[in-house]
């Protein structure tokens, strides 16, 4: 599992990873759910334009159904999977498929993000990433959104928001 904030670098941290897995010649698939349709389709795209071919899917079941039998599996913007992500992943991972998970630990309001928490607590290992905090350059846990609307599938357009550490964060959702 890879997981932060938004600006955290865990696409980047997703794509070295099975890049190296590509230099050792092992085989690679990457999906993403269809929602995430912020760049090209067919591409994960990190904000830095690093991209490896990608196959967007409507449910996480799809993945099982469309897995070619890789050694190594890539999942980005995990956080919009459906619940069956969760078995999805056991299963790979019990065949011997190295499993990779990238995703927002949590939403805007720093709340656990979808069947983020289920895929972190399955994990073999966690490793959390972090962004640079906008307003006063420590390291930042939240991803605060700087326009109005409550829908979670804007997280992602990073227009719409600004990486803050814990304090800058209450203080500017939780403050009098
Ligand atoms: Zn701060």
């Amino acid at each position: 599992m890879i997981c932060g904030s938004m600006f955290s670098g865990k696409t980047e941290e997703l794509i070295r990873r099975l890049r190296r897995a590509v230099i050792a010649r092992q085989t690679v698939e990457i999906f993403k759910p269809l929602t995430d349709k912020r760049y090209a389709d067919e591409d994960v795209v990190s904000h830095d334009a690093n991209r490896l071919s990608c196959t967007p899917v409507s449910s996480a079941m799809n993945i099982l159904l469309l897995f070619q039998g890789a050694q190594v599996i890539g999942l980005d913007e995990a956080q919009f999977f459906d619940e069956d992500v969760v078995y999805v992943c056991r299963e790979l991972a019990n065949k011997g498929v190295r499993v990779i998970v990238a995703g927002l630990d949590m939403d805007y309001m720093g709340r656990p993000f979808g069947y983020m928490p289920s895929l972190m607590a399955i994990a073999d290992d966690v490793q959390k990433v972090h962004a640079i905090c906008q307003n006063c350059g420590a390291e930042a846990l939240f991803s605060h959104r700087i326009t109005s609307g409550s829908n979670l599938i804007h997280l992602g357009e990073k227009d719409h928001y600004i990486p803050l550490c814990r304090s800058c964060f209450s203080k500017a959702n939780f403050a009098p």
